[in-house]
């Protein structure tokens, strides 16, 4: 199956849609998560009072990130192309669910997505665990292997391959994972050329 001939389409949102803007190492020194942890994995071996404390400020503080975000390079082209042509088309985040349809109003695309298709850290296991795309998959009843996964990090590759996924890589010249990604753009207005 060509790219063009792929309609079901699963995209990380920030850094992909949107600029990039989390600062992961502010993140974790504000809320005392080790240099190399994961922060969701930290996040969930806490004890309760101190995990939710801690999940309200970064809920908070993605709040503010999602209602300013800005569309990535050529990521509304790509997205209202595919929409266009009847592509279904999901999120896979590992922000909240809810922020995550903040973010896509913030940046004009709430149309194009169904929100049932919009999976947040609380809807599916965080990638790289590949169940969010399984999920995404049953739903549209389709094959995993049917799905393209796009990211600009590992996180995102990893859990399109594991899930079976075609795997592209934007808006990160990162070769680290190389053996994880099936393509490669500089960014989706490169990726919509392709198409
Ligand atoms: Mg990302």
């Amino acid at each position: 199956m060509t790219l063009r001939q792929r309609s079901h389409w699963v995209f990380d949102l920030d850094g992909t849609l949107t600029l990039a803007v989390h600062d992961f190492a502010a993140i974790r020194r504000h809320l005392g998560i080790p240099e190399q942890a994961d922060i969701l994995h930290h996040l969930a071996d806490l004890p309760a009072t101190e995990r939710e404390a801690k999940h309200a400020w970064l809920f908070e503080h993605e709040r503010e990130l999602a209602v300013a975000a800005r569309p990535a390079p050529g990521a509304i082209d790509l997205v209202r192309s595919l929409h266009g042509r009847g592509c279904r088309l999901g999120i896979l985040t590992r922000n909240a669910r809810d922020l995550a349809l903040l973010t896509l109003a913030a940046i004009g695309l709430e149309d194009c997505f169904d929100p049932a298709a919009v999976l947040g850290r609380d809807e599916a296991a965080p990638k790289p665990d590949p169940g969010g795309l399984l999920q995404l998959a049953e739903f549209w009843q389709v094959t995993p292997t049917q799905l393209v996964m796009v990211g600009d990090h590992g996180y995102d590759l990893e859990c399109g391959r594991a899930a079976g996924s075609w795997t592209i890589q934007v808006n990160s010249p990162d070769d680290r994972w190389a053996a994880v990604r099936d393509l490669h753009f500089d960014d989706c207005a490169a990726l919509l050329q392709a198409l």
